[in-house]
């Protein structure tokens, strides 16, 4: 109860009375709080080719007291989301619009989202068994005692400097807390995650 699923249009739509920028709920399909965008595949879509009527909500206008819902309509092509239109006629005519073009479009963007997901699970990972092993180099050096850690720790950075490619940043390692700092340097659309590969 209570639950939806967020749908993103790019542009975002805004609210035709206010101007405030809109986040477009459904409870039409499986309300699993899935977010879907254009070229999704919605297998729980209530038709397999067809427009899907709902209602675009307004919060600003709702809080103001005036009329907050204006109509909304998913355009359906084989359980593929091909369209979020505010007109039926819009809507229609997108239907009627689907072409080949479109699947295209539509598999190149999941291959180039798989891509980009891989990518960056691969630099997380990396950033953490780096400062796993970091970390262990520490306590071996802890371990050893300060004299032997001191000669460790010269002969450490001399081996280090053909692999600074691959170190932590400073930012995470000075970071009072190094794995929320690594987690947030890839949090998605973070500059940071895009540095390499
Ligand atoms: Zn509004």
């Amino acid at each position: 109860m209570g639950l939806f699923d967020t749908v993103i249009v790019d542009p975002p739509f805004l609210c035709e009375r206010c101007g405030a920028e809109l986040e477009i709920q459904t409870k039409e399909f499986d309300s699993g709080m899935t977010t879907y965008r254009i070229g999704s595949v919605i297998s729980s879509s209530p038709v397999v080719v067809g427009v899907v009527e709902d209602s675009l909500f307004c919060s600003a206008c709702h809080s103001a007291g005036r009329a907050a819902s204006d109509p909304l309509y998913f355009v359906i092509w084989h359980h593929i989301l091909a369209g979020v239109e505010r007109t039926q006629e819009a809507a229609l005519a997108r239907l009627a619009s689907v072409d080949r073009l479109d699947l295209i479009t539509w598999l190149d963007q999941a291959q180039k989202g798989e891509r980009e997901w891989r990518q960056r699970f691969r630099r997380f990972r990396r950033d953490v068994e780096l400062w796993h092993e970091h970390v262990e180099r520490e306590n071996a050096k802890l371990a050893a005692g300060s004299a032997a850690g001191e000669a460790d720790r010269e002969s450490d950075a001399a081996a280090r400097v053909p692999f600074r490619f691959f170190l932590l940043s400073d930012e995470i390692l000075n970071s009072p807390d190094p794995l929320a700092e690594i987690l947030s340097q890839h949090e998605e659309h973070s500059p940071e995650a895009d540095w390499m590969f």
